[in-house]
């Protein structure tokens, strides 16, 4: 049989060799120029066809989707993989909100601080959601979101206690995650979210250098945030839970821009050679009082982030959430994931409360939840068949045109004529040839 390269291969000469990656299944392969074998592989690799007999390495390039047979049209095949992944209801997805309440205000910050904290009445109906989807998924996974989630900690506890014992129950995987300011994540409360309620990823955001984010950070009563939170990671750094992941974001203005390398070395300082952290950069959005970056600075800083990150020695978050098939599109997209508001309402995207297509549906009391179709279904449509460019895309099992569907959702019909692409459809390369894990990170369910 006759063999030919996938369509999702990306290959980046390095110094001392290349680096291949599928973007269908994820594999990195590393290969070495001083291997006697390589010569013959690049020889070989050139070549439009060949066959598995070729290069001693092939078999191996076949079993992670490096190779396949000329005779595959991989474009089809792959759409139909996708369509019947969306059509699957054998896993789920919650982000629950357990207060709107904050105990930060951040000088960028978008939330209203509309919604106490989950009354028992919904926290009750949450609870036979759960133990209903139990029932008939193989997977299940909770995300804390807020507001900040430690300020509704005891509805977290409520939820989870009963959520991992309905998990095991009915032997159904489940881990949780948490996006916290990380102030109040302190040594007794973090033990407790790993021990009991199985949150095995935390994603803290820190502004900078102390002086830095504690202009940006600051307490709802006013007083500064960074010692107590550099604190608490230090706590998780030298903690002992092999199967944790937490990642430091920094969100990036105008102002702070120029302290990045310098905060990386703080955050190498803090996590050391823990193989559980992971850093990244965001620009900040919206509004606020510092200035926000261009778009040119952007991506200056996304290149930049990688250079970073490799001369420092810290993991690159995106390299896990982008090298990672399926985890580059959004939750939004994905129709088994689901956004539970305090008081029961049901989302499907964190940044538009207000919008009234994101209002999707209601937790009724007695545990099911009523799903509006139209509106639910704006978030959930593929856009692949719908736009050529996706068909032909290299990084199409990653983003599966699935990036941000709010930019779409909030345009009129007729204007929604383009795909919206990441910004790292153009940058795979560098990431590729960046720093990351070997072991990539799997998704929860
Ligand atoms: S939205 Fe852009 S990056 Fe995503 S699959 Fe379509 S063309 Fe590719
Ligand atoms: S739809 Fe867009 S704005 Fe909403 S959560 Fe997804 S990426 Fe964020």
């Amino acid at each position: 049989m006759n063999y030919k390269k996938s369509r999702y291969n990306v290959t980046v000469r390095t110094e001392d060799g290349a680096r291949l990656f599928n973007a269908r299944t994820g594999a990195i392969v590393e290969l070495s120029e001083m291997d006697p074998l390589f010569p013959q592989f690049e020889e070989t690799w050139s070549r439009e066809t060949f066959q598995l007999s070729d290069h001693e390495w092939f078999s191996a390039l076949k079993d992670a989707n490096f190779i396949i047979p000329e005779d595959l049209n991989e474009i089809p095949d792959y759409i139909e993989s996708f369509n019947a992944r969306q059509r699957s209801t054998d896993k789920m997805s919650l982000i629950v909100l357990p207060t709107e309440q904050c105990n930060f205000r951040c000088v960028y910050c978008y939330e209203k601080f509309l919604k106490p904290e989950m009354n028992e009445e919904t926290q009750d109906a949450l609870k036979k959601y759960i133990t209903k989807t139990m029932e008939r998924v193989h997977g299940f996974s909770i995300e804390w979101f807020g507001g900040e989630p430690l300020v509704g900690i005891d509805v977290m506890r409520n939820i989870s206690v009963h959520t991992v014992a309905a998990a095991r129950e009915h032997n159904v995987p489940f881990a949780a995650s948490i996006t916290t300011n990380g102030y109040l994540l302190t040594p007794e409360v973090f033990e407790e979210a790993v021990n009991e309620w199985k949150i095995l990823r935390y994603q803290i955001t820190i502004d900078g250098p102390r002086d830095f984010h504690n202009q940006r950070r600051l307490l709802g009563t006013g007083g500064s945030t960074y010692d107590q939170i550099i604190e608490n990671l230090r706590y998780i750094a030298q903690s002992d839970h092999p199967e944790l992941l937490y990642s430091i974001r920094m969100n990036v203005d105008r102002e702070n821009l120029k302290t990045v390398p310098e905060f990386a070395r703080i955050i190498k300082d803090v996590v050391g050679d823990d193989r559980r952290a992971r850093f990244y950069v965001r620009p900040t959005w919206g509004e606020s009082k510092f200035e926000l970056l261009t778009n040119f600075e952007q991506r200056s800083l996304r290149k930049q982030i990688v250079d970073v990150c490799t001369e420092v020695g810290l993991y690159l978050y995106d390299s896990d959430l982008i090298l990672n098939p399926r985890l580059g599109m959004c939750y939004a997209a994905d129709p088994r994931s689901l956004v539970i508001g305090p008081d029961g309402n049901v989302y499907k995207c964190t940044s538009a409360f207000e919008l009234p297509e994101n209002l999707v549906g209601r937790l009724e009391n007695d545990g099911t939840v009523k799903i509006d179709q139209e509106k639910f279904s704006l978030w959930v449509e593929s856009s692949i068949e719908k736009y050529p460019q996706c068909r032909r895309c290299a990084v199409l099992p990653i983003c599966n045109s699935g990036h941000c569907p709010k930019i779409q959702v909030t345009k009129p019909r007729e204007m929604r004529t383009r795909p919206v692409c990441p910004p790292y459809k153009d940058e795979i390369k560098l990431l590729v040839g960046g720093a990351f894990q070997e072991e990539p990170v799997k998704e929860f369910v």
